[in-house]
């Protein structure tokens, strides 16, 4: 770097700086963050009263001050009291963007919204996570193999970029104003914010956002001397991104980057001491390069990670690590007695003195509040589980136990143990004649007729024209069903009343698509209230919650379920439907169902069992479903496993594993099926390069995926690979309310007609209409069949 770390003589201290000293240690234990939107989503209902105009931006501000006031004080009362060890890690949308805005680094589209200063205020800040008019806004994307969506940041040589935004320093003065503590400020460090960036559309050929590593150091050496000036004795950098070697760029180029970074950030003086987070996986080659560099501590992920070799750890001489032991990703109870070992030979292979914190593997934003309030689960159940408050318990528990030994703990340790032998003698958690039926499984049952056979079967009993025309499965979820679902669950209206109008939904969407021209029907999901949960209530092995509320993405939070037990079906979950369905229409109506990998993805999975074994019970719950929707006579069937490539392993040595078992418990869902049925699969994404050979191998007969946003993008990469089977790119963008022309499906229809040719390519919209209203619905899938019937015709 040609330029100086920023010096401090122009940050005034703050009258906060006085009370630590920049070298107080670290605590011995502590989390990496805490869930953000307050127990009862008070941040939710607070952001969407402020974007319906209910509330001031006032009534907001204090809402989140509210819920950062609440964190503390639970904190506090739970035992992280110690200097530091309380994280402040608020934002009000994202983590992402909240450094975006710290920056002041809006993309062209946005930086009108920018003040004198080159700062977003509030309404801006939501104008980029929400979009305005035909302003899009950021691009949202899943943060590492978790479910959080995080914004994605637009960079290209012209960005502003600054320090322009002392809202996170803020939040340690206000710590410090109003109960005297010190709170550790939490960040997205400088490297991962521009790896989890992309270039601008303005961006010239070659730009990558790294190319401004040093205007992005530039302004984090200011923030960090706002921090320390604002008080703080501590700064967390999270660099998730480091864990990961799936970002199209040189690992030693990232490495690169890493070095300078922290050699940089390092060097300025008045900075508040600096902790690298290496979350959500194991840093690798990036731990030497940071143990040389002139930071204080370092933050390794033990759950997903494991323990690093003995000399990569001698690299950390002379700094602290916060040893990351109680999982942030799940709600089981931590083995203490396992996490404890992993902390003692950590202490062994670490050079001698190096002091240890005890921390949670990642930020708590994962995983719910509270397991206490979750009354209706049984408390045996719920004995065996830990939310995040649990979880400063359980760090506070093994730091205590790795300071003191473990007969300071045996109290602890005795009780967990007991835990644990009960659970695993529950009849549930293992049940003879699931574990059986996984036992007898065999090659064979993964195996279907050759395509050839299958597509002249399918053929003759379908009948269907060239490129035919379907649906991803839902129709849109109108105010009434969801009403008429409340109020069954309320029971004001009894299941035959509930049944007898979601009939009535069903009849009618099989109506409108015959009305449309639509050649594969569906049934329109109207009885889902979502693709996963709807499983996870009929299957056992499952419960859910009713607080377990966590963030997805801004205000929108999910309820996973907990699959805790031995899975079984007790009962058909979709064949009254689908046969209902089809008894209303002679045109072939597809069944769907929901995949193994996807069901595991959306829920918290249990953690005593490999995940190959927990998706192989699946597979074969759903595979009897398989059967039981083909003797009700439904030749179509539908099996949606978007989630197969949001949980690819973050490295690529470990995906070849990951994609043998989750693509074999497809297989075994789907393999029974006889030749004559009709399998489809559908994925959500269009980055279908990265997983084609895998999907390949799911061996379904239809696969659609999303197209229309990139507008058809794929086919090349699709053409190249030589996929065999028919694939249904999508004509459709159904992320927005916008409805395709009919020269535009025809335009898009065409040129994957002509990159695949004819007898390979469905028509269909990107993904499901749930979210989508009728009168777009309507008029959009008239183009879509009036654009096959176009293509049809110059065949
Ligand atoms: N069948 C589902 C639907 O149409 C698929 C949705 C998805 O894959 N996300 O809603
Ligand atoms: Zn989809």
């Amino acid at each position: 770097m040609s330029t100086t770390p920023p010096s401090s003589t122009t940050a005034a201290p703050g009258m906060a700086a006085e009370m630590t000293s920049p070298a107080a240690p670290l605590p011995s234990a502590t989390i990496l963050g805490y869930p953000r939107i307050g127990r009862d989503r008070e941040l939710k209902r607070a952001l969407e009263q402020y974007w319906r105009g209910a509330i001031s931006a006032e009534e907001l501000g204090g809402a989140a001050a509210g819920v950062r006031a609440a964190t503390r004080e639970r904190l506090t009362a739970l035992g992280l009291g110690e200097c530091s060890s309380i994280p402040a890690d608020f934002t009000l949308y994202d983590q992402v963007l909240q450094v975006t805005a710290t920056l002041g680094a809006a993309p062209a589209r946005f930086r009108d919204l920018l003040d004198a200063e080159g700062a977003l205020d509030l309404d801006g800040h939501f104008t980029l996570a929400r979009g305005q008019g035909s302003r899009p806004a950021l691009e949202m994307t899943k943060w590492l193999d978790s479910n959080y969506h995080y914004l994605v940041p637009e960079i290209d040589a012209a960005t502003p970029i600054g320090y322009v935004d002392s809202s996170i320093a803020d939040q340690v003065e206000e710590a410090a104003a109003q109960d005297a503590q010190v709170v550790r400020p939490v960040v997205v460090g400088p490297v991962s914010y521009l790896l989890m960036a992309k270039p601008s559309d303005e961006a010239a050929e070659g730009f990558h956002p790294l190319d401004r590593l040093g205007d992005v150091l530039h302004a984090y050496g200011h923030l960090l001397m706002g921090l320390r000036a604002a008080g703080a004795a501590w700064v967390q950098l999270d660099e998730p991104a480091l864990v990961s070697d799936s970002w199209g760029i040189e690992p030693d180029r990232v490495l690169a980057a890493v070095r300078e970074a922290y050699s940089w950030l390092g060097a300025i003086v008045e900075r508040p001491q600096i902790l690298v987070a290496g979350t959500y996986g194991s840093l690798g080659e990036a731990l030497p390069v940071l143990g040389a560099t002139p930071i204080e501590a370092v933050a390794l992920d033990l759950v997903a990670g494991g323990l690093p070799q003995a000399e990569a750890l001698a690299a950390l001489a002379g700094k602290s690590v916060v040893a990351g032991v109680v999982s942030g990703r799940n709600i089981w109870r931590t083995d203490l007695d396992a996490a404890l070992t992993t902390l003692e030979r950590l202490r062994e292979s670490l050079p001698g003195g190096t002091p240890i914190t005890v921390a949670t593997s990642t930020s708590l934003q994962h995983v719910p509040h509270d397991v206490e309030r979750e009354t209706s689960i049984d408390p045996q159940l719920r004995s065996w589980l830990a939310f995040a408050d649990q979880k400063v318990g359980e760090v506070l528990t093994l730091a205590r136990g790795l300071a003191q030994g473990r007969g300071a703990i045996s109290a602890e340790l005795a009780r967990d143990a007991e835990l644990r032998a009960q659970r695993a003698a529950h009849p549930g958690v293992n049940r003879a004649q699931v574990r059986d039926a996984v036992a007898a499984i065999t090659p064979a049952d993964r195996t279907r007729a050759p395509y050839a056979e299958r597509r002249r079967a399918q053929a003759e009993r379908l009948g269907l024209p060239e490129l035919p025309t379907t649906t991803i499965g839902s129709f849109p979820q109108t105010a009434e069903i969801r009403r008429a679902r409340a109020a069954w669950r309320r029971g004001e209206i009894d299941d035959a009343a509930y049944d007898a109008a979601m009939r009535a939904e069903i009849a009618s969407v099989v109506a409108l698509q015959e009305r449309i021209g639509l050649d594969v029907l569906v049934h329109g999901e109207a009885e889902r209230n979502d693709m996963v949960q709807y499983f996870a209530e009929l299957l056992d092995g499952f419960v859910t919650t009713e607080h377990g509320w966590v963030q997805s993405y801004g205000s929108r939070c999910t309820r996973p379920s907990i699959l805790w037990g031995d899975v079984a079906r007790p009962e058909p979950m979709t064949v009254a439907w689908s046969a209902y369905a089809q008894s209303l229409t002679d045109k072939p109506l597809k069944g769907m169902l929901t995949g193994p990998v996807t069901i595991m993805a959306w829920s918290f999975v249990r953690d005593d069992l490999p995940r190959a074994q927990v998706a192989d019970q699946l597979g074969l719950a759903l595979r009897a479903e398989v059967a039981d929707l083909e003797a009700a006579g439904i030749g179509v069937i539908q099996v949606d496993e978007p989630a197969i490539r949001e949980t690819l392993p973050l490295r690529a040595a470990d995906r070849p594993e990951y994609l043998e078992w989750s693509v074999g418990s497809f297989r075994l869902a789907t393999g029974g099926a006889a030749p004559a049925t009709q399998v489809h699969t559908h994925l959500c994404y269009s980055e279908f390069d990265v997983v084609i050979d895998a999907v390949d191998h799911l061996d379904a007969d239809v696969t659609s995926i999303e197209a229309s946003r990139s507008r058809m993008d794929i086919l090349p990469a699709v053409a190249a690979h030589g996929f065999e089977r028919q694939l249904g790119p999508g004509v459709w963008d159904i992320h927005s309310p916008r409805v395709p022309s009919l020269s535009e499906c025809t335009e898009l229809l065409q040129r994957a007609v002509d990159a695949l040719g004819a007898a390979t390519v469905w028509v269909n919209p990107d993904c499901g209409l749930k979210t989508r209203a009728y009168a777009e619905t309507e008029e959009s899938l008239a183009n879509l069949v009036g654009a096959a019937r176009a293509v049809r015709e110059g065949l």
